[in-house]
């Protein structure tokens, strides 16, 4: 990929990289902005069939034998027969086909259907061979199969760039102006915007790095900035302008791009957090159960919400907009309340700005949207918020009415908060927003507790047990906000560690086997994986057949029929011969599954080798809760996450390891 990259950053323009980089990762804008080609089987198989003079029945028929559509798309372009004088078609370019996908993505309506073929079948007609028509099919389908995970991309992209523009490596130190110098001067005097404290700038400005350490330190910046800003768009107008090194100055986060969340590690016990935290400040929030929802106002007044996942929600919750700016309303309310009883006009000492009496313009708070029963005032479990529509007429007369739950402020008035301390953070959420009861409160917090005073936590994980909470959640004070990562300065202690293996599992159903008896047509049991970011692979934790309703069985049965894998066991699948199903699937859902504990395999993948050459972890007595709608196989539980929690059960801990277990 970096080779590839290279030759285009050398020889391309900006929108080649451009289309490379999308093309590559198989989408066509960023996640947020949920653009959907809305391509059906049925209008590819019209598609190829009119492009290639083959008769549809044919192309069906080749779909059930071949069981891949780029496979029958191939096959239809190598026996297309040419008339010798027919001109041969100008090259497809990158451009042209990100183009050409964009513009099936815009189209809707009634006859869309039809201008979609059109579009496909001007592309398949200008292919030079019919590898590329493999391709265009695949990417149309959203199952490009070329095995590069977005992480993958973003590395490639990085060593090219240091590669190909070598100033990347340079500080810009030619003549600041004096405007710049004053802007400078002012986010110092801001206290603590710590850029230039920036382990990664400090590391790519280190002279003394190897090539290797120089390449990593790249890498991790485009990984940061992406991070913050996911969107090629932005990344790549930034980083073709400006040297590496400056890239976080470039592309910063905004009120409208949704920032990838900072996620917690899992712990087991109170012991467990004290010892993590090991005397570091901190406090403990309820850990609300619910949706979590990144809320952002941009100046024009626009407010959005998006998932954990980064997908727009803002049809979900229509009422939730309404909700914050009451909050934000409130707080002016407050403020003037105070001012009159203080009687003194320059009490507004924070440094933040001025008091102006006007709710804030801009910003993005991290909040978790609950189930909430307006009349018995008291919050509602996640599987009441899971039966609301994905898109609500109005949010105010919805069945299932909610409360935003808010614990973090990440931007305010065009300011990026990502680098202040959590204490900061909370100090402006709780100044620039107040309470409005039943519809925005702020998540409820026990403070630094006495070092080893273990009762008044205990009393709180209960309370919040009690109020419908999971858990806890455990925050450093002093920490910055860290998108993405699984950092130790957030902890979650849930209910249900305190006596099983851990954290739940977010895994993927990779394959199934048929029902019997009761279950006779539907699927019995499934197989699950977790993630492997390493080898970018899914590798097979359990067989599961236990916690699923009927009604379970049906739904899920009839979703995942739909995305069969009629070739067989995909490539990216690490499944022992023994395990095989009689059904592969596409990796396209997460499901939730509790366990009782885990333990050595020699059948099982799960984080193959890392403990112990040629073994596997895998999953005992596992149990399905839920579909994680909110997740992308890709964000499943990964490898090492499997490998931790299989070193943090007690029964291994300072032990040689759990017992051996074959399904
Ligand atoms: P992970 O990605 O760690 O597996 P997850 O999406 O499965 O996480 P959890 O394990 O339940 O979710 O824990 C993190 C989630 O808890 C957050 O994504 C957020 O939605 C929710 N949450 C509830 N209350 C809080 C809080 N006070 N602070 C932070 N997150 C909270």
């Amino acid at each position: 990929m970096t080779k590839f990259f290279r030759r285009i950053i050398k020889f391309g323009t900006p929108a080649d990289l451009n289309s490379a980089v999308y093309l590559a990762s198989n989408t066509v804008a960023p996640a947020y902005e949920c653009v959907e080609l809305g391509i059906g089987d049925t209008l590819l198989i019209k598609a190829i069939s009119e492009a290639y003079g083959s008769n549809k029945a044919t192309v069906k028929d080749s779909v059930q034998k071949l069981g891949d559509l780029g496979l029958v798309a191939r096959s239809c372009k190598s026996k297309q027969r040419t008339l010798g004088f027919a001109a041969k078609p100008k090259p497809l370019t990158l451009v042209r086909v990100i183009g050409a996908f964009r513009e099936i993505a815009a189209i809707s309506g009634s006859s869309s259907g039809k201008w979609k073929v059109d579009i496909i079948k001007k592309l398949l007609v200008g292919v030079q061979d019919s590898t590329e028509t493999k391709f265009i099919i695949r990417g149309l389908q959203g199952k490009l199969r070329i095995g590069l995970a977005q992480s993958t991309v973003l590395v490639a992209l990085a060593h090219a760039l240091t590669m190909t523009i070598p100033s990347t490596v340079q500080v810009d130190d030619d003549g600041n102006d004096d405007n710049n110098d004053e802007e400078e001067e002012e986010e110092k005097d801001d206290g603590d915007d710590n850029s230039n404290e920036d382990p990664i700038v400090k590391a790519m400005m280190d002279e003394s790095l190897t090539v290797e350490k120089t390449l990593e330190a790249h890498a991790n910046m485009i990984r940061k900035v992406y991070s913050e800003v996911p969107s090629y768009d932005a990344l790549l107008d930034a980083a073709l302008k400006v040297p590496l090194v400056k890239l976080n100055e470039a592309c910063q986060f905004q009120p409208g791009i949704p920032v990838e969340p900072m996620l917690a590690k899992p712990t087991k016990s109170i012991q467990e957090v004290l010892k993590r935290l090991n005397g570091q400040e901190f406090t403990c929030e309820y850990k609300y159960d619910g949706e979590r929802a990144q809320i952002h106002k941009t100046p024009d007044g626009t407010l959005k919400v998006f998932s954990r996942n980064l997908l727009e929600t803002s049809n979900k919750y229509p009422e939730v907009s309404n909700y914050v700016q009451e909050a934000a309303e409130a707080a002016i309310a407050n403020q003037k309340e105070e001012k009159k009883e203080k009687k003194d006009d320059d009490d507004d000492d924070d440094g933040d700005g001025e008091f102006t009496g006007r709710p804030v313009d801009s910003y993005v708070l991290d909040t978790e949207v609950v189930a909430f029963d307006r009349v018995k005032g008291h919050l509602v479990p996640f599987q009441i918020l899971s039966t609301r529509k994905k898109t609500q007429e109005s949010g105010e007369s919805a069945t299932v009415q909610v409360i935003v739950q808010a614990f973090d402020l990440m931007y305010l008035n065009g300011k990026s908060l990502l680098c202040k301390s959590f204490k900061e953070r909370r100090r402006l959420l709780h100044k620039h927003f107040a309470p409005v009861e039943g519809k925005f409160q702020f998540a409820k917090s026990l403070d630094a507790v006495e070092d080893g005073d273990t009762i008044e936590l205990e009393n709180f994980l209960d309370a919040a047990v009690k109020g419908q909470c999971e858990g806890l959640m455990v925050k450093t004070i002093v920490d910055i906000y860290e998108p993405s990562r699984r950092s130790l300065n957030w902890l979650k202690l849930k209910k249900d560690y305190l006596d099983g293996c851990g954290d739940s599992f977010d895994l993927v159903p990779l394959g199934a086997y048929f029902g019997r008896g009761k279950r006779t047509g539907v699927y019995g049991a499934y197989l699950l994986g977790c993630y492997d970011e390493e080898t970018e692979e899914f590798q097979s934790v359990c067989k599961i057949g236990t916690g699923f309703s009927d009604e379970d069985l049906k739904s899920l049965s009839a979703s995942l029929n739909e995305h069969k894998l009629e070739g067989g066991k995909s490539s990216s699948y690490n499944v022992a011969k023994s395990l095989e199903p009689d059904v592969w699937f596409d990796s396209v859902q997460v499901w939730e599954i509790k366990a009782a504990d885990l333990s050595k395999s020699s059948t099982h993948r799960g984080a193959l080798g890392k403990l112990e050459e040629g073994r596997g972890i895998g999953l005992r007595f596992p149990r399905f809760e839920r579909i994680r709608e909110d997740k992308k196989p890709s964000q499943a539980t990964n490898s090492d996450q499997v490998l931790e929690m299989y070193y943090n059960q007690d029964s291994v801990k300072g032990q040689g390891g759990g017992d051996d277990y074959d399904d």
